[in-house]
């Protein structure tokens, strides 16, 4: 284990790429350039909310000392660390918006690890950089004890994400707008350590696409295959199935458990296929598939929960178009694009057959699955309830009434006759199909509980967390954090409920923004 203000970081970002050295955070438009070095911004009182032991031991760093708070707030960097921000430009919410990079993140360096390779480790919260255009640099504790948590519940349920390693309240008061109306308001500041492989996003290809710098377009391309994608050795096609690939994984495991991450735009599109850029993200409490949390994306809702894969694909397009310039035949290239949408099929049906116990997948499973959907739909149970109560479905023969009442715990409204009929005949299927199983019963179940969280970290419970938190109690805080590492476990009575009617509506938890 090694001190994080002690070890010596490596910049190999850095030096294999051109970037403005001047430590000047002036807003400013960067050409040539894949980051410009920035300091992180003083705080005055770091405190530290929590730090993830088994991260860091995966990491190899040891608890912090003081020094090492001063340095997870921001005040100090070491010798060895070349903090940048990377420049890197998007597509939001379907507009391309040109240069963007990180405006409020700073990378301090990557961290080796006895391995051999090595991690980025980035404050997000740490003040301007020449990319923070007209914001401040700086992060809410409200957001950040919202990536904090979520990014580990995320990892815990088995879903590509990046990490955190901290939370550091900063003792400084940041001024946000929440929802745009004008209502501004002082909040708590806090700067989150976060940790992947790379930060990498679609966007740092856009951007020097947009640019025709195509040599550093090529290093870029380059460096990340030789880097993190080893298994390619054929040249950019391989590679851009890869992404394909590993995008396509990241949304299944999404839509597995209910996730809606709220900003799908390009530069929130990890290039390692990480669920990365916790915003207005929430699970699904209710299965809607039109439910979108961003209060920003409620006109079109494109980054409601049962769009996911379509704007997936909608991203995959732009990086293509990024990377075309690497082409000399861009057929191939379309073709690999246009694969998304079979191998997302092939993944989806397996991962709802995995989630309903069932052995295999074919037109009969297919068509169930289909049912179900539509059944659950226009239902809405919730997502997580139904199918845990799924899972102790009794396997005598059930009627309207039986089946309403075993699956009553899971509906937000009474059921009407139609809606318990509807409800009938989808599990009569389903039972019909699973006794065609040629697995065990109890293997169908061990699958089941595998594939189906029993505890999901919901917007309300983070909602009065924060509160707690906000107010000096971190109780809840605590608790969630120990929750969530076990999410597919028998336990969790106490958060094994549908969200109370007071969160229906509650700004915060029923609705976010991206002010964060
Ligand atoms: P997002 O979609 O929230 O990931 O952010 C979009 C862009 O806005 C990125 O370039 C961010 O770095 C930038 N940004 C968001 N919030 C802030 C902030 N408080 N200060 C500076 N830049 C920000
Ligand atoms: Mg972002």
């Amino acid at each position: 284990m090694k001190n994080l203000s002690a070890n010596v970081f490596i910049n190999e970002f850095t030096a294999h790429f051109d970037g403005d050295h001047s430590d000047n955070a002036a807003r400013r438009q960067t050409p040539g350039m894949f980051y410009c070095t920035v300091q992180p911004t003083p705080v005055s009182q770091p405190s530290l909310i929590t730090w993830n032991t088994p991260l860091a031991e995966e990491l190899g760093i040891s608890d912090p000392d003081d020094q090492d708070l001063q340095v997870l707030g921001g005040n100090v960097t070491t010798p060895s660390m070349l903090p940048y921000a990377a420049c890197y430009a998007g597509h939001q919410f379907g507009n391309w918006a040109g240069q963007l990079g990180d405006g409020r993140a700073i990378t301090l360096g990557e961290w080796p690890m006895s391995s051999g390779s090595s991690w980025e480790l980035q404050l997000k919260g740490a003040g301007p950089t020449p990319y923070s255009r007209r914001a401040d640099g700086r992060a809410v504790l409200r957001s950040s004890v919202r990536e904090y948590l979520m990014s580990e519940a995320m990892f815990y349920l088995g879903v590509p994400t990046t990490r955190a390693l901290s939370l550091v309240a900063t003792g400084d008061a940041v001024m946000r707008d929440p929802f745009y109306d004008g209502r501004t308001a002082y909040e708590p500041g806090a700067v989150v350590m976060r940790a992947a492989p790379s930060f990498l996003r679609f966007g740092n290809f856009e951007m020097l696409a947009a640019r025709k710098e195509y040599e550093q377009l090529r290093q870029l391309a380059d460096w990340t295959i030789s880097r993190y994608y080893p298994e390619v050795t054929t040249g950019y096609l391989d590679w851009f199935r890869a992404v394909v690939d590993k995008t396509t994984t990241m949304i299944v495991e999404w839509l597995r458990v209910g996730f809606v991450h709220g900003v799908m735009n390009t530069d929130n599109m990890s290039i390692l296929g990480l669920t990365i850029d916790y915003g207005p993200f929430s699970f699904l409490d209710a299965y809607d598939r039109d439910f979108s949390p961003n209060t920003t994306d409620h006109p079109g809702r494109r980054y409601a929960f049962g769009k996911q894969h379509h704007i997936a694909y909608w991203n995959l397009g732009c990086l293509a178009n990024a990377v075309a310039p690497l082409f000399n035949d861009t057929a191939p290239l379309v073709e690999a694009l246009e694969g998304f949408g079979d191998l997302f099929y092939e993944r989806f049906y397996a991962m709802k057959a995995g989630k309903m116990g069932l052995d295999l997948v074919g037109a009969e499973e297919i068509e169930l699955v289909e049912q179900f959907e539509a059944v659950l739909f226009a239902l809405q149970p919730d997502m997580t309830i139904f199918y845990q109560l799924l899972i102790t479905l009794p396997e005598s023969n059930l009627n309207a009434e039986s089946t309403t009442a075993h699956f009553k715990e899971a509906f937000y409204h009474d059921l009407g006759e139609s809606e318990k009929q509807q409800l009938q005949e989808c599990i009569r299927s389903y039972q019909d199909r699973k006794n065609k199983n040629t697995i065990s019963p109890e293997e169908s179940i061990a699958n089941m509980k595998a594939n189906n969280p029993r505890f999901i970290l919901r917007n309300y419970m983070l909602y009065e967390a924060i509160q707690d938190l906000e107010k000096g109690d971190n109780t809840r805080f605590r608790k969630l954090e120990h929750a969530l590492q076990t999410p597919y476990a028998d336990t969790h009575d106490e958060f094994f409920r549908r969200r109370p009617q007071w969160a229906d509506e509650q700004p915060g938890s029923a609705t976010l923004s991206c002010s964060s």
